[in-house]
Parts: structure tokens; C-alpha cells; sequence
């Protein structure tokens, strides 16, 4: 329908509405059944089924598949018992796809649910009741109440707007705001961006308000007709799963190779062409990474859930790897650093301190009462905390927002905004309200202007004292700027009111003005900030803060939180207006305040702090935030005061608004990248093991060391469970004992490629040895090694189960201890245990191949296989001294920066 084309009352009348009361809760189920969700539709997504076919197109397993169906043909040809081995490989690799599949679902799932927290709501008047619903959940004829920061939900006819601007740039592409307004009638054939009555789905509101009711929802929205299916189900690769699937790629090849080689030996051996094929292949299946990008999937899914129970909310998973990198926090004052709790402590007029029982004390308080936006209900105020602490100035004074305006209704507003810094509101005087003891301090149509004093001062030419108006001076100028200068030192926001008397309304009401006075609100810093800031400093960290309040407010705040340095300097907005980028850029490490900003210089900063170098994590929570939200590098919206468009500009949202969940998400993001380095370090070196021992034997010119079963067993069971236990191991405590992580660093940097082949070597090396001390000592055939290749297999496995153990932390495992990870020793037990039963249980010894073992043999298999634990403890020793060295000066040098 071309709803731009209808009168309104048309409108409302097609959609059966009372705009003032909304649809009833019966009507909206209704109109739900009726029109579904109001989303846009998504592809569908993969069964479990067709996600398990997925992992058998891996070209080795499918070449695996084959060989497996060739040796169980041969078998029947050959009227011998080797098929049972086909149909055990299979289940094996069958077992295995399951595993992964199930964790792959696991992950999503995770995910999935993390989708519901970030779904976005919108505010409706339904039931002739104000409240916020799920956007998804709305329905044609719902009245929606939007303001500055809303997102638009749904198409929408405008009822009523006040100062309404829309950005409608995903629609139109135009990324300049376009005025609405309630009034035109528009033609079937106008342009989107030119239907002034209408709202749509995608844009949000700049500033004003609206009441607006919806008109199309889901698909039948513009958006939704012009959007393909979105694909919701598979998350983009993050940069680690690219970087991963690259490594694992050229890993695959040097494999490829080395199984090429171990083939050729075998034949020249003489073994049968497709038992080498096997073991070549199985081997080849074995070692070859294919799991690596699924590691970093779990490991974000377990992060971005504990984040979540830690009130950070993660928008983008990718932001996970990037908040461990983090090495600048730039966060907001008010609310994030601070309290939000603020009350009136001081009241001042051009000269002193005022009683706050005095008469231009009250009139301060019940101007500002007027010139301000809470809502007063009977149980509560609503609204932003600077506001609503001037409203319980009032109250303690004895009179309500509402009692105020009976007697001066406003007629019109100039909102606030973080740029101009200041508010106006204009008053008709209403002579027939009987409230008594207001009259004196109204008895005429005024003008008031609420905001910071440094601005507000230059709009008043005159100023109040003893009741009688004065002209301001640059004396009196100076005392004003003293008296809030002496507010502000002590942590004081600052607020000056001034009012004119209007008795023009075409005049501009923002000049002129006599100054009343000045306000100061006490906002304490949280508790937990400053622990928080010394666990910034101590991880190499820099806090900075920027605010829209008083430098003299924010030092005082940024020194008792430990921000402001010795080293360290705040500079306002309009200091930073008159240096050029490049300078900012050379002296940014020396600022730690930035004070009466506005959004603007926020991207400037954040630049100039990425131009040398830095990871910038930014908060914000105003519609004009979106660009920094951006351009940082982890953009953090406040889940409790930011409006829908910083939200969805961002990468996570604080549902706490605070500082300390910044500090903790990061050093939740350093111990995800260190779990995905560990789970790396720890298949990568395992797999070296198995390639080591193959190729070993067979250039000895030994028979095989393993069967393909055990080959395949021993990579998909023993080494699969600990490897995710590994990936969601719990944080070290010490992870913020450290300097960030380089975000050019790749997953080998700081000696872990050196140290995956040496610990491959010598695990390798170790089951080469227990296999030729088993061959040579106890196998009467040592042709048909059946002892040597149990002792080999069974020490392979309980070694790379000891190994885990070793990556799982760079300190001694005799310092950390090994019950730090309940579900590593989970998993290690298991695969232990079964491990130890395809060498005891005679069916299963059959199906492997393998043989009981005496008490020796067992004796020296466990010795070989606790034997990478004295040699990775060594190994740790030689590179921990280098290594913290290293990093101690890295630390050091930044620390000494920030101090
Ligand atoms: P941040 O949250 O970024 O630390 P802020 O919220 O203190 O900063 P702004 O909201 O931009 O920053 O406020 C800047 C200044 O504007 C305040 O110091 C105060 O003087 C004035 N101000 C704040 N809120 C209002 C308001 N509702 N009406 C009038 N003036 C206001």
C-alpha cells in the first residue's frame, strides 16, 4: 500500500488503531499469527546430517573412505578376517566427524544464543502503556515512540514529530539527516527519500522525537523487498581461522610429502601395496590439521559466553581475538568511570556560595527543574542522571516537575546535545494556577537555558544578584570562571542556568541571557575503577578518558582513579582544535585526559592513537559516537544509557556501562588467544609425533611401527578430548601481568613452532625407541612386532596425553600443579582409560592389533611416556629466561610510557 498517499486518519483507520492507547495485548497476538515476525527472512541452515556429510568431503578422508572399501573388497576376494579392519576404520573416522560436528553445533548454539541478547527493542505504547518490546515482536497498527538514537524498526507513518531529523542512508545511500514531519500528503510516484511522512526500517533517528505508527513489517518493508535472503547462518572466518586454514594448508603439503616418502620406503620394503597405502594414508588423515579452524571456533564460542556472564555482550566474535591486543582504552567519564550517581551538592551565584534554602537558590534549582527532560512519575524519576538529580533538588525543596509546570508549561524545547553543551526551554507564565509560593519566582514568559558554564557564560549579558540584575563585566566573568573552576577541582560537574524573559519568539533565544548561577553535582568514581586502572598499568595497558565535562572535573576524577600521571597531561576540545594531526599524533602518548570533547575529536584520537600503532578500545554511548564506535578498534556501547545506533555501531556492548568490564573482557580476550595457541601448540606437536615415528621406522628400515587403526585411533581419540579441554581452559591468573599481545604476531611467534618440532621430535623419538626395546626384547618375530608395535602405540598415546599437560602453561607444571582444568583431567582419564582397554580386552585387542602387556613392558611404556614432561620442564627453563627477559623490558618500556 502507498501509505505516503493516505491522510492520517486513513491511516490509522486501516490499521483498526487508537493512536493514544495502542492495540490491546489480544489484538497484537492476532496481528502476530497474521503477519509473523517482523524480520527479515534468513537461509536456511545446515542439518546435523548434512554438517557430518561435510567433514567426509576432506579429499584424504575420501581417499581413505576408498582404501578402506578396496582392503574390505581384497579381504573377500582373499577369504581372510582383514575387513573387520575396514569396518573399524570406518567407525572410527565416522566417530571422529560426530565429535566434531557436535562441538561445531555446540559452538553455534552459543552463538546462537548470545544473537537473543543483542536483539534490539523498541519502545511502544501498547494497552495505553509506555513499554519495550523485542523489535521482531511487532505488528502493523503498533504505535511506535521513538527519540534521538532509536533505532527505526519497522515502516511507519509519522503521527506527531517534534524536531524530527532521520538518517536513512542504507535505504537511500543519502548519509545526510532528512527532516520529517507529520504534515504532507505525498503522490504514488514520490522518491523514498523524499516521503517527509513516512519512517523506515534501517534508519535511525538523529535528533527530536516521534510518534509514529507501523505501517509494514518483516518483508513487506522496503528494506525487506529489496534485500536478498540474509544469510544468518555461518559466521564469517575470523582473521586467527584464516591465518589457521593458511598454516594448516601448507602444513597438509609438507605431509602430503613426508607420507609420500614412508610410501615409497614401505615398497621398497616390500610391504603389500595397500597395506602401505594404509599406513600412508592413515597417517596422512592423522597428521594433517584439518581441525585447527574448529578449535578457534569453540575457543570463541566458550570466550564470547563467559564474557556475557561478565556483562560484556559480543556484537562481532572476530572483536574477541582483537580485545587481547588491546594496548589504549579510551573510555567515557560519566557512568563508565564514575558512579552515575548524581546528587546536587553546591549551589553558587556570580560571586559565592549560596544557601540552598535561598531564594536564588530555589529559583536555580526549579529553573533547571523546568529546563530538563526527566520524567517525574509517582514512584520514580526517569531519565538521564544529570537531569534527574536537579529534579530531587526540587522535590527537596517541596516541589514536583510537575506541580512547576502547571504553573509554567513549556511551549518549546532546543534539546541538548554533546556538541553544543547546552539546552533551552521557553515558558508561558500561567496566572490561573493557584500554586502557592511560586509566584515569586515566576510571573513571566521566560526563556531558560541550562548547560556548561564555560559556554553558557558567553551567551549572558547580564547577571542576578540580591534580586536585582547586574551587567556582566570581565570582573564578574572572571569570579564565574573561579567559582566553577573551584567546583570543578573538586570533581564537581558543573552546570550554569541563565533565563531572559521572552517577548519575542522569532528572537533567538539563545542570547542575551542573565545569569542566575551554577550548579555542581557530585558523581563519586565507581570502586572498582582504580583497581581496575592499576591492572590496565600493571598489563601495559594505557586508560585514557575522555568526557564531555570540565577538564578541571575530569582531572580531579582521572588523578584520584590513578589515570592522570606524573607523565601524563589533559587537554580540552578546543586545544585540540588548533593542533594539526600530525602533531596529535607525535605528543598522543602524553595525553590522558581529553576533556570538553565532542564526538568529532573522539576519531581524531582514536587515530592518532592507531597511527602509532596502538589497539584503540573506545566507549560510547550518543547517536554522534557511531563513527568512533567504528573506527576503533574494539568499539564498546553501553548497553544501560547508549542509544540503538551506538549499539549497533559497535563490536561489544557493557550491559554495566563499566570501566572494569572493559578491563576484564581483555584479559578474558588474552586467555582465549593463549587456549587457541595451546590447543594449537598441543595437536600441531602430537601430530609431528606420529609423522616422527612412522618416518623413523621406515628409514630404520623397521616394519611399520603402527596399523592404520591405531594411527587413526590415537589422533582422533586420544589427542581430540584433550585438545578442547585445552581450548577452553580457565584464564591464568597472571594474564594481565603481561604486555599485550602484537597483533602482527602469528600464532609460532615466541618460540612455539621451534617448540612444536622439538617436542614432536622427541615424543616421536620416544615411541621409536619403546618400539625397538619392545621388538628386539620381547617379540619372537621381529618381522611381526606384535609387543613392540603395543608398547609403541600405547606409549605414543599416554605421552601425548602427559603432553597436554606441558602446553598448558609456560610456567613449570610443578609450580601451577595439573588440577587447574577439571575437564583437561576429564578427558585425560578418559582417553587413558581407553587407551589402556584396546590393549587388555581380548575383542579389542583383536580388532588393534595389540597384545597384553607384563608388568615390565608396562613399566617402561609408563616411563617413556612421563619422560616429555622432564623434557618440556628443561626446555622451559632454557626459553622462559629469554623469553621473560624479553618480555619484562617490552613490559617495562610500556609500563614506564604510561607512568
Ligand atoms: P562523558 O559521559 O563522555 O564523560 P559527559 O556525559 O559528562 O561526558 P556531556 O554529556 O557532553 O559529557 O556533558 C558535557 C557538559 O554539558 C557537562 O559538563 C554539563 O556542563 C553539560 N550538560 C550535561 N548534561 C546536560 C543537560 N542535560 N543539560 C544541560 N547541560 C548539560
Amino acid at each position: 500500500m502507498n501509505w505516503q498517499t493516505l491522510k492520517l486518519g486513513e491511516v490509522l483507520k486501516i490499521l483498526d488503531v487508537d493512536f493514544e492507547n495502542g492495540l490491546s495485548v489480544n489484538e497484537v497476538k492476532k496481528r502476530q499469527k497474521k503477519y509473523g515476525k517482523n524480520a527479515l527472512k534468513s537461509s536456511k541452515k545446515k542439518s546435523f546430517f548434512g554438517k557430518v556429510l561435510e567433514q567426509f568431503s576432506d579429499f584424504m578422508v575420501i581417499t581413505l573412505f576408498i582404501a578402506a572399501g578396496i582392503s574390505f573388497a581384497m579381504s573377500f576376494v582373499h577369504k581372510n578376517n582383514e575387513y573387520v579392519d575396514s569396518i573399524v576404520i570406518l567407525v572410527i573416522v565416522i566417530f571422529n566427524a560426530i565429535i566434531g560436528v557436535t562441538q561445531e553445533t555446540k559452538a553455534e548454539k552459543a552463538i546462537e544464543s548470545l544473537k537473543k541478547l543483542t536483539e534490539s527493542s523498541t519502545k511502544v505504547l501498547r494497552n495505553k502503556r509506555e513499554q519495550y518490546v523485542l523489535s521482531q515482536e511487532l505488528v502493523p497498527g503498533d504505535i511506535l515512540l521513538l527519540e534521538s538514537g532509536s533505532l527505526v524498526p519497522a515502516d511507519a507513518r509519522i503521527i506527531k514529530a517534534k524536531n524530527l531529523k532521520v538518517e536513512e542512508s542504507v535505504l537511500t545511500g543519502e548519509s545526510s539527516s532528512v527532516d520529517k514531519n507529520e504534515n504532507s500528503i505525498f503522490s504514488d510516484s514520490t522518491q523514498i527519500s523524499d516521503m517527509a511522512n513516512m519512517l523506515f526500517s534501517t534508519s535511525f533517528i538523529v535528533s527530536g522525537r516521534t510518534i509514529s505508527v507501523v505501517v509494514e513489517t518483516g518483508m513487506n518493508t522496503q528494506v525487506g523487498k529489496i534485500a536478498n535472503l540474509i544469510d544468518h547462518g555461518e559466521a564469517p572466518a575470523t582473521p586467527l581461522q584464516t591465518r589457521l586454514t593458511k598454516t594448516g594448508k601448507t602444513l597438509s603439503i609438507v605431509t602430503l610429502i613426508i607420507c609420500s616418502i614412508i610410501f615409497i620406503l614401505g615398497l621398497i620394503q616390500g610391504i603389500s601395496f595397500l597395506d602401505i597405502f594404509m599406513i600412508s594414508i592413515s597417517l596422512a588423515v592423522a597428521a594433517i590439521p584439518e581441525g585447527l579452524p574448529a578449535v578457534v571456533t569453540l575457543a570463541l564460542a566458550v570466550g564470547v559466553n563467559r564474557l556475557a556472564k561478565k556483562h560484556a555482550i559480543v556484537r562481532k566474535p572476530p572483536s574477541v581475538e582483537t580485545l587481547g591486543c588491546a594496548s589504549v582504552i579510551c573510555s567515557d567519564k560519566t557512568g563508565t568511570l564514575t558512579q552515575n550517581k548524581m546528587s546536587v551538592v553546591e549551589i553558587r551565584d556570580a560571586n559565592s556560595m549560596l544557601n540552598i534554602n535561598d531564594i536564588l537558590s530555589t529559583q536555580i534549582i526549579f529553573f533547571s527543574a523546568l529546563c530538563n527532560n526527566s520524567k517525574q512519575t509517582i514512584s520514580s524519576i526517569l531519565g538521564e542522571s544529570t537531569e534527574n538529580s536537579l529534579l530531587e533538588a526540587a522535590i527537596k525543596l517541596g516541589k514536583t516537575k510537575i506541580e512547576l509546570e502547571k504553573i509554567m508549561p513549556r511551549i518549546k524545547e532546543i534539546p541538548f546535545d554533546t556538541s553544543r553543551k547546552i539546552m533551552t526551554t521557553i515558558h508561558k507564565y500561567n496566572p490561573d494556577s493557584n500554586i502557592n509560593n511560586l509566584n515569586k519566582y515566576f510571573l513571566q514568559d521566560v526563556i531558560i537555558t541550562k548547560g556548561a558554564p564555560d559556554i553558557l557564560i558567553n551567551l549572558c549579558t547580564s547577571y542576578k544578584k540580591n534580586d536585582k540584575i547586574f551587567n556582566l563585566d570581565n570582573f564578574i566573568i572572571k569570579k564565574i570562571k573561579n567559582n566553577c573552576e573551584e567546583m570543578a577541582s573538586d570533581g564537581l560537574r558543573t552546570l550554569a542556568i541563565a533565563y531572559k524573559k521572552l517577548d519575542n519568539i522569532n528572537k533567538n533565544p539563545e542570547e542575551n541571557l542573565i545569569f542566575l548561577g551554577l550548579i555542581g553535582i557530585s558523581d563519586p568514581p565507581r570502586i572498582e575503577a582504580k583497581e581496575s586502572v592499576k591492572r590496565c598499568l600493571e598489563a601495559g595497558i594505557k586508560p585514557v578518558m575522555i568526557t564531555g565535562d570540565h577538564i578541571l572535573t575530569a582531572k580531579a576524577i582521572a588523578s584520584k582513579l590513578g589515570i592522570l600521571q606524573t607523565k601524563t597531561m589533559a587537554i580540552t576540545g578546543l586545544e585540540l582544535n588548533k593542533i594539526n594531526q600530525n602533531i596529535l599524533e607525535k605528543k598522543i602518548f602524553s595525553y590522558s585526559v581529553f576533556a570538553r570533547v565532542t564526538p568529532a575529536h573522539k576519531v581524531r584520537i582514536i587515530k592518532a592513537f592507531q597511527a602509532r600503532g596502538a589497539v584503540v578500545a573506545m566507549t560510547g554511548d550518543g547517536v554522534n559516537d557511531a563513527p568512533a564506535l567504528k573506527v576503533a578498534d574494539i568499539g564498546c556501547a553501553m548497553g544501560l544509557s547508549g542509544t540503538d545506533v551506538a549499539k549497533s555501531a559497535s563490536d561489544i556492548i557493557l550491559t554495566d556501562d563499566n570501566f572494569s568490564t572493559i578491563v576484564e573482557a581483555i584479559s578474558q580476550g588474552r586467555g582465549i588467544y593463549k587456549n587457541i595457541k595451546k590447543t594449537v601448540h598441543f595437536l600441531l606437536s602430537t601430530n609431528v609425533g606420529e609423522v616422527v615415528l612412522v618416518l623413523l621406522a621406515f628409514l630404520m628400515r623397521l616394519p611399520s611401527p603402527l596399523f592404520a587403526i591405531q594411527l587413526l585411533w590415537i589422533n582422533f581419540v586420544t589427542d581430540s578430548f584433550p585438545a578442547l579441554a585445552l581450548a577452553i581452559d580457565p584464564i591464568e591468573k597472571n594474564i594481565m601481568k603481561h604486555a599485550p599481545i602484537n597483533s602482527k604476531e602469528n600464532l609460532f611467534s615466541g618460540n612455539i613452532g621451534q617448540k612444536i618440532l622439538i617436542e614432536g621430535c622427541f615424543i616421536g623419538i620416544l615411541a621409536t625407541i619403546t618400539f625397538i626395546i619392545g621388538r628386539n626384547l620381547y617379540d619372537l618375530d621381529i618381522s611381526e612386532p606384535i609387543v613392540g608395535r603395543t608398547m609403541a602405540f600405547v606409549s605414543l598415546g599416554l605421552s601425548q596425553l602427559t603432553h597436554a599437560f606441558n602446553v598448558q602453561s609456560e610456567e613449570s607444571i610443578f609450580k601451577t600443579g595439573i588440577f587447574t582444568n577439571i575437564k583437561l583431567i576429564l578427558a585425560i582419564i578418559m582417553c587413558m582409560f581407553l587407551q589402556i582397554i584396546v590393549t587388555i580386552i581380548p575383542w579389542l585387542t583383536d580388532l588393534f592389533g595389540t597384545v597384553q602387556l607384563s608388568l615390565n613392558q608396562w613399566l617402561i611404556v609408563i616411563f617413556m611416556s612421563i619422560l616429555p614432561i622432564f623434557i618440556s620442564e628443561i626446555e622451559k627453563i632454557l626459553f622462559k629466561n629469554t623469553k621473560i627477559k624479553f618480555k619484562n623490558r617490552k613490559l617495562t618500556k610500556l609500563q614506564s610510557n604510561l607512568n
